[in-house]
């Protein structure tokens, strides 16, 4: 036989043997694959639960790590959520194929990929809605799919509604004075969000994230805060208009990564809609309120951008291939995003680490804290700053920062203890990033009464 007939041979059995990856996983097909990249790359990987749903499936996560299950100081965790829309599958199968991708190209030395590995810690959670799904799913497989069958979790709850509504103090603030970061949740909280939104609150509060995206479909397009306008409501209907945070070119540069390294969004004509560079303001698009992207700015260190990633929120097993070469190097280049702008230790002068420590910069009213560990992590755009770290009962040090375009700038601060009694005592955030436990089971809230969806109801909400 010669030489080539036999790679020819190698090859066809190669394709004929190899698993079938690209199709839609249930629940349990969904934990096995999970496990299964977890036992081909044990030593990066980790797989832990945050919760259950309201039918007891487990929201499941897949760490990947160097030190998976540990915080390293100056590493900066970054996470992604799919499905959090039951309906909407695409996310989720796609967080597999990264999933299966990472350990692969980790084994096959990757330079690019172990460099991310090793310096990043990546927590990834195909499904926040697993009961929602199995819902869509046994819709789809009757043929019977509706265009919201399956959206809700298993009370009827649309999850991306939810979250305790933050923007409103801060609209409030804006106009009187006040912080527009680290917002207090409100303290009957718990009984006012469904399970499955707790136990992703515990756990953005257990972790100090730099960096998130959640993953949606019903458009093609790269989504950035705010997702509530600042008039919400206007004679009885939604009020659109652009809404930005005070990282708005940082958010539209993040999420403009994503688009442009993405197949076809950057083109911005997708799904009937147009959407110059394939990004949009949430508000400007349609407001909508107790969104998670917003709550993730207001309330800890995170920036959480929305993608939405395909016209058809339920695409046929046949499109999955397609779908993930058109994604998989924007979701390599978005986890890449975290490593930009500064970020460094906040200590003592006897090297105490020093958390909750407040980082301001000059010109963005937004502020960002240290970890658990004295580290933090400001993302920026390359530009000069000048940056101020501030702690009860120490002075407060300004230094000024030139941030260049590839790696983070290192900026250590040493706080030094305050003898002047006249000292600024700047209050705490109620940030929540000291090792909180995370969340207990949880029991089922009863259904709410839901907000009406959204501004364009001859398409549905994305
Ligand atoms: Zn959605």
């Amino acid at each position: 036989m010669s030489d080539l007939v036999s790679v020819f041979l190698h090859l066809l059995l190669f394709k004929l043997v190899a698993p079938v990856t690209f199709r839609h996983h249930h629940y349990d097909d969904l934990v096995r694959m999970l496990y299964k990249v977890h036992n081909e790359c044990p030593h990066i990987t980790r797989v832990y639960s945050i919760g259950r749903s309201v039918k007891g499936r487990h929201l499941y996560v897949l760490e990947f790590s160097d030190y998976p299950g540990i915080h390293e100081p100056l590493e900066p965790e970054v996470k992604y959520v799919g499905n959090m829309h039951g309906n909407e599958v695409l996310g989720r199968e796609l967080l597999l194929q990264l999933s299966e991708f990472l350990c692969e190209e980790f084994r096959n030395r990757n330079q690019r990929i172990v460099r991310l590995v090793e310096d990043t810690r990546i927590h990834i959670m195909p499904s926040m809605n697993p009961d929602g799904y199995e819902v869509a799913a046994a819709a789809q497989e009757r043929d019977i799919s509706g265009y919201l069958v399956g959206r809700n979790n298993a009370n009827g709850v649309d999850l991306n509604r939810n979250f305790p509504d933050l923007n409103t103090y801060i609209y409030y603030n804006e106009k009187n004075g006040g912080p527009n970061h680290h917002l207090p949740l409100p303290d009957n909280w718990k009984s006012q969000v469904e399970p499955e939104t707790q136990a992703v609150i515990q756990w953005i509060r257990s972790f100090n994230f730099v960096l998130s995206a959640n993953l949606h479909g019903g458009a093609v397009v790269a989504n950035y805060p705010y997702d509530k306008s600042l008039e919400h409501r206007v004679r009885g209907f939604r009020r659109t208009a652009n809404t930005p945070t005070p990282d708005d070119k940082l958010f539209q540069k993040l999420a403009k990564v994503y688009s442009y390294a993405h197949g076809w969004m950057h083109q911005g004509w997708n799904c009937g809609d147009y959407f110059p560079d394939g990004i949009t303001n949430g508000a400007s698009w349609y407001s909508l309120s107790k969104g998670m992207q917003d709550f993730n700015y207001l309330h800890t260190n995170c920036f959480e951008i929305t993608l939405e990633l395909s016209c058809d929120k339920f695409p046929l097993q046949e499109e999955l291939q397609r779908e993930w070469l058109g994604n998989r190097e924007a979701l390599i280049q978005f986890l890449e995003q975290v490593h930009q702008g500064i970020k460094g230790m906040v200590r003592d002068e006897n090297y105490n680490n020093l958390a909750d420590a407040v980082i301001s910069v000059g010109g963005i009213n937004h502020d960002v804290t240290s970890g658990a560990h004295g580290d933090y992590f400001r993302l920026l755009l390359p530009g000069t700053y000048t940056v101020t770290a501030t702690a009860p009962g120490f002075d407060p040090e300004t230094v000024s920062v030139t941030v260049g375009p590839a790696e983070p700038k290192l900026v250590n601060f040493q706080l030094k203890r305050s003898t002047s009694q006249a000292a600024p005592k700047r209050r705490i955030p109620n940030s929540g990033h000291r090792g909180r436990v995370l969340p207990k089971k949880v029991q089922p809230q009863a259904a709410r009464k839901k907000e009406p969806m959204m501004k364009q109801p001859q398409r549905g909400p994305a």
